[in-house]
């Protein structure tokens, strides 16, 4: 015990908050054990995690700003880049292209890089036109790419039917503003893969600063150990670094890499476009600034907790999680197929499924996806609610999202047991209607009272009274029987999309005022 009477009362006072925290995370949806179908990634290898948190421990207190000063920074994120590289078939690509990366804090940031590398390469300015081309099924960090960036975000419509994107429509989107096309493997929200082949084909005609960024932030480590699942995407099909034309690509580790939270690559095709994405200044008075990421002071514990977890599981550990996952994405999907009122989304082999309504069948024999995600969590499975989105050509439905896991297959039989129970307690029932508290508000928009130019003006303060009446009816917790996220999401459905932006906004900012 130290004589210190300040380390004595610091070390008491820390044992209370330690106390406190493990207080406060019993409260949390479970981060292992697979009964949360989104969010977190469980290997379910218990000693997987007691490494990554001793790598973590072992890096502790160490400023990844500077590899020339702990040099350890430079090692890891150099194994991790090599490691992934070569996942990603990025070995193959002749010298002169060779392929760089950057370890960043997670797949936003991967991503908002490449679109900042992308710009840089064409040489455009924020404002100026200079624009990003994706599917509208495109991780919304592209969105928020472009929006920190001044760039254009051009979305291009997917088909409402099978959730798929015209490798055509995308090429004819590209004009001299764009640059930079991106394709998903997969995408999110349906587990489409993009025809990233096809689209790499059609740039050829067009100018080689474009950029082509390939998102496998979730698809990354999962696909290339995926096993032959039928020919709907035969390995003679690449979406990856072996295609020349693809420039950049990315990969979470915190996801498949199931590595905590705070770790992606973002790989690139040749010095120039990789630098681009850095920060470099020596004007200023204080020490010269380069920063390969958005970070200054970085930590190296989630870098060094996943390249620990790389090296524990090597190919061939990693080719059994991803088996675990595809057999229990197989059961999971048939299981699910079967549940009169609901019907899976058309999707490519991988770890993610999406339920909708079914609608071929008449309305007293639907399940509408929000309503039933509410049902599971209920029943302590929690799925993602995905809003319907609607495009010029259709409407794309409500689903109800599920990203399988290793640990999964431990525990197919509880959630078909859950998801058919939710199903028979919730079929037939009417769309969720919005909060009543917004009723007001959308009823002048139907009636065109209100414009949506008008809601975007409402002070801040007006849309914080708005949502705090919803956090007071209790919505988003459907744990102890509240209403769910149904009427939010419903909300959401009805409003244009600017407004339904702002409302989720001022929504979470009230759940973490209170
Ligand atoms: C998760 C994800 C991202 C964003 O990653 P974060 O790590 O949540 O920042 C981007 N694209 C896809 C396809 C993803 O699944």
């Amino acid at each position: 015990m130290s004589t210190d009477p300040l380390a004595r009362d610091v070390a008491e006072r820390g044992e209370r908050a330690l106390a406190r925290l493990a207080e406060l995370r019993a409260v949390d949806p479970p981060t292992t054990g697979g009964r949360v179908l989104s969010y977190v990634y469980d290997s379910g290898l218990p000693g997987l995690d007691d490494i990554a948190v001793r790598a973590a421990g072992a890096a502790y207190g160490v400023n990844g700003l500077d590899p020339t000063v702990y040099s350890s920074v430079a090692e890891i994120h150099g194994a991790i880049v090599r490691r992934i590289r070569s996942v990603l078939g990025g070995d193959r690509s002749p010298d002169d292209d060779e392929v760089f990366g950057s370890v960043t804090s997670g797949g936003t940031e991967s991503c908002l890089l490449a679109c900042l590398a992308a710009r840089e390469v064409c040489g455009r300015t924020p404002g100026d036109g200079g624009t990003i081309v994706a599917p509208v099924s495109v991780h919304a960090a592209f969105r928020k790419a472009a929006h920190t960036l001044g760039l254009r975000f051009r979305g291009v419509e997917i088909d409402p039917t099978t959730g798929r994107v015209s490798a055509e429509e995308l090429l004819a989107a590209v004009d001299d503003d764009t640059v930079l096309v991106v394709c998903s493997a997969p995408a999110y929200p349906t587990g489409v893969i993009d025809p990233v082949a096809d689209v790499a084909a059609g740039l050829e005609a067009h100018d080689p600063r474009i950029g082509l960024h390939v998102d496998a932030c979730l698809g990354g480590l999962v696909l290339p150990f995926w096993p032959e699942a039928g020919d709907a995407i035969p390995a003679s099909t690449p979406w990856d670094l072996r295609l020349p034309r693809v420039t950049s690509i990315s990969a979470d580790l915190h996801k498949y890499g199931f590595a905590p939270k705070g770790t992606s690559a973002l790989l690139s095709r040749g010095r120039a476009r990789h630098r681009a994405a850095w920060f470099a200044t020596v004007d200023w008075p204080g020490y010269p600034v380069v920063n390969p990421t958005l970070s200054g002071s970085k930590p190296l514990e989630p870098a060094a907790a996943a390249w620990a977890v790389l090296e524990a599981l090597g190919d061939d550990g990693q080719r059994e999680l991803v088996a675990r996952t595809a057999r229990a994405t197989d059961v999971l999907s048939e299981g699910l197929a079967g549940i009169t009122g609901l019907r899976l989304l058309d999707h490519d082999p991988g770890p993610l499924l999406a339920v909708a309504a079914d609608d071929s069948l008449p309305r007293a024999d639907r399940v509408h996806p929000h309503l039933w995600a509410d049902a599971c969590g209920r029943r302590g499975i929690a799925v993602q609610s995905q809003p319907a989105f609607a495009q010029n050509r259709g409407t794309f439905p409500s689903s109800a999202h599920l990203t399988i896991t290793p640990v999964t297959g431990e525990l197919t039989d509880e959630i078909l047991r859950v998801a058919a129970d939710a199903a028979d307690e919730v079929r037939g029932l009417a769309d969720p209607a919005p909060p009543a508290v917004f009723a007001d508000v959308l009823d002048a928009l139907d009636s065109g009272a209100l414009s949506p130019a008008d809601l975007l003006t409402l002070a801040e303060d007006e849309v914080h009274a708005m949502v705090a009446g919803v956090l007071g009816d209790g919505a988003g917790d459907a744990s102890d029987g509240g209403p769910g996220m149904a009427p939010l999401l419903a909300a959401i459905e009805r409003l244009p999309t600017e407004v339904g932006s702002r409302l989720v906004r001022a929504y979470l900012a009230a759940v973490m005022e209170t």
